[in-house]
């Protein structure tokens, strides 16, 4: 087997570790990365890209039947039809045109890039036995060893994968729509996804284990959301939980919270109860590293419990979301690379891509009054933002924390079309430690969504302009 020494060995080419490579590379790390499926990871090949692709299509299409129904903006339209197959290829298109870029801003940097699938030899050594860009095994010996081996979808008990049971992998590229679908989880991918399939005309049944959608978010935020549902036709069965196929194999058996027990057809059932690290498989338990249940255990420079062998991204636990796994890549290669780093963000921003989006930064009411900080919070109605109105968003709020005291913020919320967007003037307000008056004091575009921002910071102090 021939032998290849470097610095720094990446094993796993997600966000985390082709960001981790990339600036190592930059910072003249010789770096060595491992990938076994495709770069790009979990986020670029089969999550947060194809997904939000998947979900484009499915609101133009919703859009272009609503024109042919009845449009109160005066366009009228045939009913449109869907060319799946046509979708889905240009979905691929910009995961291949985002994937192609990654490798190519690699081999720029200068990072060597090994396809095939890694096995730990012990905290130094990476064999690759059989390498799927046909070159010969290599055994990678290396000074840092960088793990970044993302997650993979929980499978349930009653419920193995296979068949009409599929994960989101499968979901994203559907060579047909199923006639009706039974989604397991009303969380990111199950409502991202539910929605997104009865746009496209799926009739969706989605269970859910509490009593809420989007359990991890407040029932203020979530309301909206729950309307919208309502409004598409997504039939909701909260409290619930699902046994297994029924015998015949048409459906599913689900569990109410009485113990009872009915039967819920289905073409096909897609199974959204959340990820694991995927942290077994590759030699990674022979390392006998401490382990904060599945995920790898790491301190706030992701230093795992050996000496020069780090953990970053979903391998490390939740929250599991690409834009922390490309953070802790950058810090990690930064610190290699002799820099002081410490992972102190003030918040991460979640958003979920539902209709209308949600989106959480920093802390909550809740959060806020847990921590046993005294808060002031204040909301600004979509439904008094001029923009949202010409986009026919009038739907849902901003929200703003901050401290009763000296008004540091806190945390922003939002929910509303296009709130998505909002996620980045929230996260630099509170990474810059701005005080409500930093934000009301700052002219905000007008029309824009932005506004609604500017306005809640206003309402908080008491000088809400327009509501
Ligand atoms: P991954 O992206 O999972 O990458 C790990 C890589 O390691 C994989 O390419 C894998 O092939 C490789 N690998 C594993 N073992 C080995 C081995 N032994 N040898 C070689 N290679 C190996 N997050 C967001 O922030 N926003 C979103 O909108 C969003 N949407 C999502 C939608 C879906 C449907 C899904 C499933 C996830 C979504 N996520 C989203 C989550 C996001 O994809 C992950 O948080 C992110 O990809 C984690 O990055 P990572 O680098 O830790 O791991
Ligand atoms: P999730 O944790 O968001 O939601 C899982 C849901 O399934 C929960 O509401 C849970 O109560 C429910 N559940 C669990 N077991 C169940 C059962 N047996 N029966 C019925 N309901 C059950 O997980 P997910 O939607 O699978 O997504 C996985 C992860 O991927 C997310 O946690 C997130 O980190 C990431 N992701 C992020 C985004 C985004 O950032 N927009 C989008 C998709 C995925």
């Amino acid at each position: 087997m021939k032998e290849l020494t470097t610095t720094l060995l990446v094993l796993g080419g997600g966000p985390g570790g082709y960001v981790a490579a990339l600036r190592a590379a930059q910072l003249g790390v010789p770096t060595v990365l491992v990938e076994g499926q495709a770069l790009g990871g979990t986020c670029l090949n089969i999550g947060c890209i194809p997904s939000k692709a998947l979900i484009h299509v499915a609101d133009c299409f919703e859009q272009a039947r609503a024109y042919a129904a009845d449009s109160a903006l005066g366009i009228r339209s045939a009913a449109p039809t869907l060319d799946l197959a046509q979708s889905v290829r240009w979905k691929d298109g910009i995961v291949k045109r985002l994937t192609g870029g990654v490798g190519a801003l690699l081999k720029k940097a200068g990072v060597r890039v090994v396809h095939g699938l890694g096995q730990i030899v012990d905290g130094k050594t990476v064999e690759v036995a059989s390498r799927q860009d046909g070159g010969e095994a290599l055994r990678l010996r290396c000074e840092h060893l960088l793990l970044a081996t993302g997650s993979v979808p929980v499978e349930l008990p009653g419920l193995p994968f296979g068949g009409r049971v599929i994960s989101s992998t499968e979901a994203l590229s559907p060579s047909a729509l199923p006639r009706r679908l039974v989604v397991v989880g009303a969380g990111y991918i199950g409502l991202e996804l539910g929605i997104a399939y009865r746009k496209l005309g799926a009739e969706v049944a989605v269970v859910e284990a509490t009593e809420r959608v989007l359990p991890a978010y407040d029932a203020e935020l979530t309301r909206p959301v729950l309307a919208a549902l309502k409004r598409l036709g997504v039939v909701l069965h909260l409290g619930c939980s699902v046994q297994g196929l029924t015998g015949d194999g048409s459906g599913v058996r689900v569990r109410t919270p009485t113990a009872d027990e009915f039967a819920l057809p289905a073409d096909q059932v897609l199974v959204a109860a959340g990820r694991r690290p995927h942290s077994a498989g590759f030699g990674l338990e022979s390392l006998l590293l401490d382990m904060a249940g599945r995920a790898l255990k790491v301190d706030d420079r992701c230093r795992t419990s050996m000496r020069n062998v780090w953990a970053i991204g979903d391998l490390t636990g939740e929250p599991m979301l690409a834009h922390r796994a490309m953070a802790q890549g950058e810090m990690v290669a930064e610190l290699i690379a002799g820099h002081e780093r410490r992972w102190m963000p003030a918040a991460i921003p979640a958003i979920c891509f539902t209709d209308p989006e949600v989106v959480v930064v920093g802390l909550t009411p809740e959060a806020a009054a847990q921590a046993g900080v005294e808060a002031i919070e204040a909301s600004f109605p979509l439904a008094a933002n001029g923009r949202a109105l010409t986009l026919q968003a009038g739907e849902g709020f901003v929200r703003v924390v901050a401290r009763r005291d000296n008004h540091l913020v806190l945390g922003w919320q939002a929910v509303g079309h296009g709130v998505s967007e909002l996620a980045a003037a929230f996260s630099q307000s509170l990474e810059m430690g701005a005080r409500l008056e930093d934000v009301a004091g700052s002219i905000h575009a007008h029309p824009t969504l932005g506004e609604a921002v500017q306005e809640a910071a206003l309402r908080a102090l008491g000088r809400a302009l327009h509501v």
